[in-house]
């Protein structure tokens, strides 16, 4: 079955809605990651890590597990 092939559904509602983010004083601990909810965080050990804004609900529980302030919640 044939369907339209421009633009990825309801995407458009997610891109650009609040989330945290995670600055460079990020240690790789994985303590965010391993608490995050929705598994929006992803990263190596040792490695900065990085949230994905299509899985990130905006929970904020991220930005109270980190224990080197890294995470600033979304403006
Ligand atoms: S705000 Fe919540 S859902 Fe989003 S990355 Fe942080 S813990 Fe995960
Ligand atoms: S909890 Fe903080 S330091 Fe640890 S991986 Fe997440 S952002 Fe980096």
């Amino acid at each position: 079955m044939s369907g339209p092939c421009s633009g990825p559904p309801l995407s458009h509602l997610q891109q650009g809605k609040p989330h945290p983010t995670i600055d460079p004083r990020c240690k790789g601990c994985g303590k965010c990651r391993k608490n995050c909810p929705m598994e929006a965080i992803t990263g190596a050990a040792k490695q900065v890590h990085v949230i994905d804004p299509e899985k990130c609900i905006n929970c904020g529980a991220c930005v109270t597990n980190c224990p080197f302030g890294a995470i600033a919640a979304s403006k």
